[in-house]
């Protein structure tokens, strides 16, 4: 960690973040123990969705830990967190909802989501490699060293920039889906937008954050060029 002024700039990106993460452990906490009427669960309620979709090539299986639900693509694979996986809660059924929805944007070649995935490798080694990078040009004052510091952190930013329009497009697809279907009551499908809106504001925390920390490299490497 670096100890200077502009350390200032991460404030607000914290603050969102750890605001966020509260409000979507309150929401699936309160929704995870409302059930939906239909009282399938989660898993198999997906199922059902995509089927409705047209879409039965998906893999459906549980996976460790709280929240870690996640669609793969590159196997089609959707792991639902053990939480939700055999919840017919409120929440599970959202959240699995939204995991379905990233399934439906490979199916139609939705072009963000083919980005993101594009994106991957080159982000986790970028931002493995921003700081180091970016701490040696500072050590040795070797502006090309900074530079490419700033570069690696700048596909990071771009990589949660593209997110937002994912996740974003990934919930309206599920709430269509839930409503078209007639899933839920309205009363369910109200806890599932809650849910999902917090979810949500997790990934603009996440953004806005990652923007700071650039900023904050840009402005570092400004004054130490001087
Ligand atoms: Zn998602």
């Amino acid at each position: 960690m670096y100890f200077d002024s502009t350390i200032l700039l991460l404030l607000p990106g914290l603050i969102l973040g750890l605001w966020a993460q509260s409000r979507v452990k309150s929401a699936y906490a309160q929704y995870s123990k409302v059930f939906t009427q239909r009282g399938l669960p989660a898993s198999a309620a997906v199922e059902e969705l995509l089927h409705l979709q047209g879409v039965s090539d998906i893999v459906i299986q549980p996976v460790a830990g709280e929240l870690t639900d996640h669609f793969d693509p590159k196997t089609d694979t959707l792991r639902l967190s053990e939480g939700v996986y055999g919840s017919s809660s409120v929440a599970a059924v959202g959240i699995a909802a939204h995991e379905a929805g990233h399934a439906l944007q490979k199916k139609d070649n939705y072009p963000f989501l083919a980005l993101r995935t594009f994106l991957v490798p080159a982000v986790n080694i970028g931002s493995n490699l921003a700081w180091p990078i970016f701490f040696l040009g500072i050590l040795f004052s070797f502006e090309p060293l900074m530079t490419a510091g700033i570069v690696c952190f700048g596909l990071a930013v771009l990589f949660s920039l593209i997110t937002l329009p994912v996740e974003f497009d990934a919930s309206r697809r599920a709430m269509a889906m839930l409503a078209g279907s007639g899933y839920l009551t309205q009363e369910e499908e109200k806890g599932v937008k809650t849910v999902l809106t917090a979810a949500a504001m997790t990934y603009v925390a996440s953004f806005i954050s990652a923007l700071m920390q650039l900023l904050r490299l840009v402005l570092i490497s400004n004054r130490r060029r001087r």
